[in-house]
């Protein structure tokens, strides 16, 4: 498919979405400019390209879904907020959306992906893209990347009931988590700053995230 885009993938229709995004308060014009730029019907099976501009999760397989534009562009924001722009995790590739958005904004992203299925295809979306600062492991996001610790920003794209202790460990001093958390009763958005081994956290939003799994398949 073309990563120009034609009718609803176009660039009226992307630069709609980015509208939307400015109304629901997101700010930061760099986040704004990459998801602008950003093709997401790409991320998504053909059948669903025509819905991909809009503010929306979709199914992408497997039991999982690609994030909304705005929680992919609000966690983004935030982490850019509180981290250098250096090494960054992301525990659930999933589509490959947030990763490229992210691998945009910062030098090299590292992404754990428990589905293998879905890990390969978002390789090839990063490969016909030229985005060649992603590195992709398929492995349990529990335990984080030890290999490349420490990150100076850490992004969760699924919900655990607790923050994982390996994750808070692999942040550098000065780095910041974005993290949802929480069980079928309900889970919200955290942000968690390491500053020395002191961890300092905020409970944002309530949110809704397809659960961190364990194991991988
Ligand atoms: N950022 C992705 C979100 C995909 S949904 C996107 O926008 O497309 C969340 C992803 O987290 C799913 O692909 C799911 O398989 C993955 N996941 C769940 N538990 C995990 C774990 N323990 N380790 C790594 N990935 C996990």
């Amino acid at each position: 498919m073309d990563p120009r885009g034609i009718g609803m993938t176009s660039q009226r229709t992307r630069d709609r979405l980015v509208g939307r995004l400015l109304e629901r308060g997101i700010s930061n014009s760099d986040v704004l400019s990459v998801i602008r730029e950003m093709p997401r019907h790409l991320f998504v099976d053909e059948a669903l390209a025509s819905r991909a501009y809009e503010d929306t999760a979709l199914p992408i397989g497997h039991g999982q879904t690609i994030s909304q534009p705005y929680i992919v562009a609000k966690m983004t924001e935030i982490l850019l907020e509180g981290a250098a722009r250096g090494k960054v995790l992301e525990v659930g590739t999933g589509s490959g959306y947030q990763t490229a958005v992210l691998s945009q904004l910062v030098e090299r992203v590292f992404s754990v992906e428990r589905i293998a299925p879905l890990q390969n295809q978002a390789r090839e979306r990063f490969y016909q893209l030229k985005l060649n600062n992603i590195k992709l492991k398929h492995s349990d996001g529990n335990w984080g990347w030890e290999w490349y610790a420490p990150y100076d920003g850490i992004i969760v794209t699924c919900a655990p009931e607790q923050v994982p202790n390996e994750l808070l460990l692999q942040l550098a001093p000065g780095g910041r988590l974005v993290i949802p958390v929480g069980g079928s009763s309900g889970q919200s958005l955290r942000v968690i700053d390491r500053i020395e081994d002191r961890y300092e956290e905020v409970e944002l939003d309530a949110v809704s995230f397809v659960p961190l799994l364990s194991g991988q398949v």
